[in-house]
């Protein structure tokens, strides 16, 4: 079969991902946007374009597309007007899509991801721009009729395109990855790709290496999820080298990927003029965008991944995957960033928020935000570890399981309650000694004369005794004392 490695080719690729904004309501009505409703329930006059109804823009909806802006860093656009794209479809009651055409609230920036072997890319946006979702046709199977369902049209939904820059199906799966990290820690998106609230199309195209003009290129359409867009492309390439191995040429046309099938099918072939007559949509006044605003959505906006990240590698020390994982969501970031302003042992808290937390977070479905458990009580536990009063072991599956059920216990006293503080106090420990060493007094002149090895014996009665929470060098000194006093 021919690869890209055997003929001598690269591969081509620039998404557009749709991220359905999470407002309350929608982009140009107070229509509610919940997923999941009664097909038709969310639908006033402004979604079904009756006669004389007319378009308010939600606010929320600009503030929203200009966060993922500035976190891309891109240019924000200071004058917007919303166009009108005509065209005919049963799910577009208007018949156009109100949208950004000539000014795409964000111009420019990027996405910056590690490759697959490490290396840093940097995928440029070409822009981000606003628009109005589509309502849904359903076909049910073996019936002659179509339904809509029109609670979707209208949703706010922004579009990010990227440049043609991404050359590994890995590195797009990678990329798409780091969009719904952004949207989710900016709290624009659910980012679920399953739902439809982020979908995403792939333009493949295959060149061979060394070229600088681009090869014809093909859109995937329809995927939904990560896994299913490297699929789709890895697809894609093969069937492109093949018709290229075969002497044919690749038409450009959009396409969709069954991952039941394995297989993708021609949906239209793409018509360079597609005249959709944009024209500026008279109802809706122009949206400037203040330096006021722009100033107040920068304050608003929370620490991203990739700042988070670079801070906990540099300002706590962990390793570049503790440091990943703890800053690939924001619930999970912020749990982490209260557990360190409780204790100092940042791989300590790491590896909790890492281990039993993340154990306990999937076996019982919670979110980060829904654990019960606070961080300021965690960090009482590692600290009472680090002070050496109790072992890791004991602290996890003994006293951790306690605090999960009561809260308002001290570490303190759960662990002594469970007996498991250990015995570090000096004046105990001396008593127990003083009557191990009456048990044995033979051994004791012996280790007096020299036998000086016998101390090991001592030592395992004494854990005998505490039941193994001797301070190990506490008991070696007072043994010692005590075993040399002369009587
Ligand atoms: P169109 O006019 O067909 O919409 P655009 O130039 O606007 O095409 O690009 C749409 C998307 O296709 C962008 O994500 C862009 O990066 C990508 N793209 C453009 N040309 C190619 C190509 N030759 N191969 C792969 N992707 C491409
Ligand atoms: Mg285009």
């Amino acid at each position: 079969m021919e690869s890209l490695q055997s003929m001598n080719y690269e591969l081509v690729v620039g998404l557009e991902v749709h991220a359905q904004l999470s407002t309350q309501s929608k982009i140009y009505a107070s229509d509610a946007t919940i997923f999941g409703c009664e097909p038709n329930t969310n639908i006033g006059v402004i979604t079904l374009a009756h006669p004389g109804t007319m378009p308010k823009l939600n606010k929320k909806v600009i503030e929203y597309a200009i966060k993922m802006g500035l976190a891309c860093g891109c240019e924000i656009t200071r004058y917007n007007i919303f166009c009108r794209k005509n065209y005919f479809y049963p799910d577009l009651p208007k018949g156009y899509q109100l949208t950004q055409d000539k000014t795409p609230i964000c111009m420019g920036g990027g996405i910056r991801v590690n490759g697959q072997h490490g290396e840093e890319i940097y995928v440029r946006l070409n822009r981000i721009h606003v628009e109005e979702d589509a309502g849904k046709s359903l076909h049910p199977e073996g019936k002659a009729y179509t339904q809509v369902d029109l609670n979707r049209a209208g949703v706010p939904l922004i579009e990010i395109v990227t440049e043609p820059d991404i050359r590994h199906s890995a590195d797009a799966a990678t990329v798409l990855t780091e969009v719904r990290k952004i949207v989710r820690f900016l709290g624009i998106c659910d980012g679920n790709m399953e739902e439809g609230s982020m979908r995403c199309d792939a333009n493949v195209s295959v060149r061979p290496i060394g070229s600088d003009v681009y090869g014809k290129k093909v859109e995937l359409k329809n995927m939904n999820s990560i896994k299913q867009v490297r699929q789709a492309i890895d697809h894609e390439v093969s069937r492109q080298l093949k018709l290229i191995s075969e002497g044919k040429t690749i038409v450009s046309e959009t396409r969709t990927f069954d991952p039941v099938t394995g297989a993708s099918f021609s949906m239209r072939e793409k018509e360079d003029l597609n005249d959709y007559r944009y024209f500026p949509e008279p109802d809706l006044s122009p949206v400037r965008v203040t330096e006021e605003w722009l100033e107040a959505i920068k304050k608003s906006m929370p620490e991203l991944p990739d700042t988070l990240k670079r801070r906990f590698l540099n300002e706590f020390g962990l390793s570049e995957a503790d440091a990943s994982f703890l800053s690939d969501s924001r619930d999970v970031a912020s749990y982490y960033q209260e557990l360190v302003s409780f204790t100092k042992n940042y791989k300590a808290a790491a590896n909790w928020v890492m281990g039993p937390l993340q154990t306990l977070a999937n076996e019982k479905g919670l979110s980060f935000s829904d654990i019960e458990l606070k961080p300021g009580k965690l960090a009482e536990l590692i600290n009472f570890i680090d002070e050496g009063k109790i072992t890791y072991t004991m602290a996890y599956q003994q006293v951790f399981p306690v605090m999960l059920e009561k809260q308002n216990i001290s570490v303190a006293s759960i662990a002594k309650d469970l007996n498991l503080v250990i015995e570090s106090n000096t004046d105990a420990l001396k008593t127990l000694i003083q009557q191990i060493a009456c048990k044995y007094p033979d051994k004791v002149k012996e280790y007096r004369k020299g036998k000086k090895g016998l101390l090991g014996m001592f030592m395992g009665e004494l854990m005998k005794e505490t039941k193994g929470k001797a301070d190990p060098k506490i008991a070696t000194n007072l043994l010692k004392e005590v075993l040399e006093e002369t009587s």
